[in-house]
């Protein structure tokens, strides 16, 4: 509280707290339980896809270098092919990387501070924190963490993916050990939702004190 007893405005720039985790860890769970309690958050993925929507520098910068084929009929970018295109070329993908990621970073900067906001951090959620220059944004990575069979299990459950190809997925990513090494804090979210609950709000306590509030 400020001195005249209303809500201290926080007019530093907000901390930001990194949430990670491999495919169906829980991330998107999490970060909506963060939300309930006010807490600001940005998600990469919507982010990524933000920068290349129709009427944007970066589609039109992609079409520029691959051709109008790019596009659909609807002027999107097609998305199965330019995944094809840089996954037969390093050279392409490495052109792709060096035009979007500073144009993803850019923007989740932009994002990631919000106007009159009044908590001390907010959350950048992204499951290619680690793996990617995002987690340089990050002053705490938290990540959320179950085995790997009940990820394997909740993602078939929620995409009605195929057991192999989920277990692909999860090969390509960081494997759990390697991320868990690279945890300031670690969400158990092997457990009911309730619990998980209970641990979101003891580490919101926790950044309050650490960011200070
Ligand atoms: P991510 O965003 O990391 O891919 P999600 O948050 O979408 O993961 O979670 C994957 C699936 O598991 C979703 O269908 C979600 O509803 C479910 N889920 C997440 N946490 C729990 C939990 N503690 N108990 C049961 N189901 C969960």
């Amino acid at each position: 509280m400020g001195s005249d007893g209303k809500p201290k405005a926080f007019h530093q720039t907000p901390a930001i707290v990194g949430l990670t985790g491999g495919i169906g860890s829980g991330k998107s769970t999490v970060v909506r339980m963060f939300g309930e309690l006010g807490v600001h958050w940005v998600d990469a993925d919507d982010v990524a896809r933000e920068v290349v929507e129709p009427g944007t520098p970066g589609l039109a910068q992609i079409a520029e270098h691959f051709g109008q084929d790019i596009l659909t009929d609807e002027g999107t970018l097609d998305r199965a092919q330019l995944r094809q295109i840089v996954f037969a070329n390093p050279d392409e993908r490495t052109w792709l990387e060096g035009l979007l990621h500073p144009m993803i970073r850019d923007e989740l900067i932009r994002q990631l501070k919000p106007e009159g906001y009044a908590l001390p951090y907010v959350l950048l959620v992204s499951p290619l924190l680690l793996e990617t220059d995002q987690h340089n944004l990050v002053s705490r990575v938290v990540v959320v963490d179950v085995p790997v069979e009940t990820q394997i299990e909740r993602t078939m459950a929620r995409d009605t993916n195929e057991r192999d190809q989920v277990e692909r997925i999860i090969a390509a990513q960081m494997p759990r050990e390697k991320r868990l090494e690279r945890a300031d804090a670690i969400i158990d979210n092997d457990r009911s939702l309730d619990d998980v609950e209970r641990q979101v709000r003891e580490l919101h306590g926790k950044f309050l004190v650490d960011f200070g509030y």
